[in-house]
């Protein structure tokens, strides 16, 4: 059942969010309207208004805050894409945002979305969650930064109130040492939700030990994560094959563990575990 609203656009950042502070309960969000529309068509959201934020100018910028490179919400991935810094600086995240949907998608499609959407797959996530991404969010008269690992709860949940709005996302650059790599299993090259999904960032020190590692992996449990057991139980080794085997079997462990064994088990096991292994592989044997 198709639903009846009323369409609201603001020209400012502060008259969307005083909207939000006076309609926030009986309000939909829309910036690229990808996921929005859908639910919107299939009668499973029916606000009493949507508020189209597509153009608004304050929250489509990329600049520096504090130790972060601050990147406005409404940004598309096709601009995101184009971006040279971002491309330079967080490489595993512009290859995830290349693998959203399909370029129509990325034509309008946009980061904040992806974030507030909280689905499980979404490819973005795990490309910020190992820049330890932090999340801007703004109502009429207040400001807060919750870390995305925080913010997103559960499937297509997270701590989001109505009257709020994500303006930001802040991300951490690291050290040109640093390596990054993302990786996602899904049933075809493009317009296919990823079965799999990883990112990992890593360095090695002076004496070619592993210094830094963070792994993230999403689709397989209800959020994004972070796998720090796996992170840590490799950290200050040698990336030798066999060690990178064994912590991208743990990060399959943990995730089967959290789960429970289902009959799609016998599947992911193996899949997250050779995902996570190329991903090391790509990080931490290939430092030339
Ligand atoms: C055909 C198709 C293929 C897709 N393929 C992929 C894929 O491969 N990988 C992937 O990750 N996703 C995929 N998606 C999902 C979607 O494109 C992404 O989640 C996208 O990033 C959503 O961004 P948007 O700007 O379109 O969000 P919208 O649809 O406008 O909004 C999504 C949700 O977020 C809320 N919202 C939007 N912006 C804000 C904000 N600034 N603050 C607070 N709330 C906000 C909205 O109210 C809504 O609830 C696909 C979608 C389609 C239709």
């Amino acid at each position: 059942m198709r639903s009846e609203f009323k369409y609201v656009r603001t020209d400012s950042l502060q008259e969307c969010l005083d909207f939000l502070s006076a309609h926030g309960l009986e309000t939909e969000i829309m910036a690229g309207g990808t996921d929005l529309m859908i639910s919107l068509r299939g009668g499973s959201l029916s606000p009493k208004f949507v508020l189209d934020i597509s153009r608004l100018q304050e929250i489509r910028s990329i600049e520096k805050y504090r130790d972060f490179i601050k990147i406005g919400s409404n940004l598309t991935y096709s601009e995101l894409i184009n971006d040279t810094l971002l491309a330079r600086t967080f490489p595993a995240l512009h290859v995830a945002m290349g693998c959203v949907g399909s370029q129509q998608i990325r034509n309008v499609g946009t980061l904040g979305g992806n974030i507030a959407n909280s689905s499980p797959a979404a490819d973005s996530v795990p490309g910020m969650m190992i820049h330890e991404a932090e999340i801007m969010i703004q109502k009429a008269d207040s400001t807060r930064i919750e870390k995305l690992e925080k913010l997103i709860v559960g499937p297509y949940s997270n701590t989001l109130t109505p009257d709020e709005l994500i303006t930001g996302i802040l991300l951490r650059p690291v050290e040109s040492n640093f390596k990054q790599s993302y990786r996602r299993i899904a049933r075809r090259k493009s317009l296919s939700i990823a079965r799999v999904n990883a990112a990992v960032l890593g360095s090695l020190n002076d004496s070619g030990c592993i210094e830094e590692l963070r792994i993230s992996v999403g689709s397989v449990a209800p959020t994004p994560l972070r796998m720090r057991q796996a992170e840590n139980s490799i950290k200050g080794l040698r990336p030798e094959f066999k060690i990178l085997q064994e912590a991208s079997e743990l990060v399959a462990k943990q995730i089967i563990d959290l789960v429970g064994a289902r009959h799609s088990t016998e599947y992911k096991r193996p899949a997250i575990a050779g995902l996570v292994l190329k991903c090391l592989e790509d990080v931490l044997l290939d430092q030339n």
